[in-house]
């Protein structure tokens, strides 16, 4: 085994590292890949850099046959690297690639945010730009047509680095939670509904099924304590889930004028129990059955009013069965 290591002295402090191993994988490589016989050496090249730390692999796999021309593989990237590593040469090398000064390196990458794709270019200590994409497809292009924009026409190294994205998201979301005054924590106590209550609002609780679908539970009256009354407000409390209850208030006048009021979370609040109206007879299979299929495709009837018509259908069958 044999290694070279040629460090470039640049401003990425670039490190090649020229290295034949003996190996028990791969396919020879040799004769442009045609020969394809066991690989037992292998000439490698790696290639680290920082300020980002980067690292890439070169490999060429050579079988039996050919590992004899493993040294002047391996002296060829070796003769390369040193052409870099000399200033001037390295110069050429640049020169001949169209770079005056050192190319400017962007980078750029996208990562997820929610259910969109967040995209970031940027110049190395420089400029950036960011957005928002829809789809993955979509942000590579616009981070990539960002680069070219960044590059504003010089010869520069474009990388393709994810963890850019995730970096620029972070301190985004960061700058988000700071620019935002922090949430006053609401002050809430317990609300016991009194023990003795001054009177009760009511409402109707419609009838429902049950959750398994099939038993009908009846519509009932439930009320609600009064705490409170000023001439223009009556305040209640509504329960809420199981266990809780939450204040509210209702118009006295019109209370007491019509017996009656909307609210907000119950369609009416009644003043005195009300009476329970009487459910509409429920359609019978029949009536379903002819429902579903006058909204049948065939017959003019959309998909959609056919599918919930049959599902009306399908349920009443349920619960008759
Ligand atoms: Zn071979």
């Amino acid at each position: 085994m044999t290694t070279t290591v040629i460090p470039l002295g640049d401003a990425r402090a670039t490190t090649y590292t020229v290295q034949t191993i003996e190996v028990s994988t791969d396919e020879c490589c040799a004769e442009h890949g045609a020969c394809g016989k066991p690989g037992v050496i292998a000439v490698r090249n790696t290639i680290d850099q920082q300020r980002p730390a980067e690292s890439s692999t070169y490999r060429i796999t050579l079988c039996a046959d050919h590992q004899d021309d493993a040294p002047r593989m391996h002296g060829l990237w070796v003769a390369s690297a040193r052409e870099l590593q000399d200033p001037i040469k390295n110069a050429e090398f640049l020169a001949s690639a169209g770079v005056t000064d050192d190319p400017p390196l962007i980078l750029w990458g996208r990562c997820r945010s929610g259910r969109r794709w967040f995209w970031t270019a940027c110049e190395f200590d420089g400029a950036d730009a960011h957005g928002w994409a829809a789809s993955p497809d979509e942000a590579s292009r616009q981070a990539n047509a960002a680069a070219v924009q960044l590059a504003a026409g010089r010869y520069a190294n474009v990388r393709v680095l994810h963890g850019v994205a995730t970096e620029k998201l972070k301190k985004l979301n960061a700058a988000k939670r700071q620019a935002k005054p922090p949430k006053p924590k609401r002050k809430q106590a317990k609300v016991t509904p009194p023990t003795n209550p001054i009177g009760y609002l009511y409402a109707v609780e419609p009838g429902r099924y049950e959750l398994d679908d099939v038993t009908w539970i009846p519509a009932k009256v439930v009320s609600f304590p009064i705490t409170r009354k000023t001439a223009r407000r009556v305040y209640y409390l509504r329960p809420r889930g199981l266990f809780e209850w939450q204040p509210g208030y209702v118009d006295r006048q019109e209370l007491e004028r019509h017996g009656a009021v909307r609210g907000a979370h119950w369609l009416q609040l009644f003043a005195t129990p009300p009476e329970i109206p009487k459910p509409k007879p429920a359609p019978g299979l029949k009536e379903l059955k002819a429902a579903m299929a006058a909204a049948h495709p065939d017959r003019g009837g959309t998909s959609e009013a056919f599918i919930a018509a049959r599902e009306r259908y399908l349920k009443a069958r349920r619960r008759a069965a």
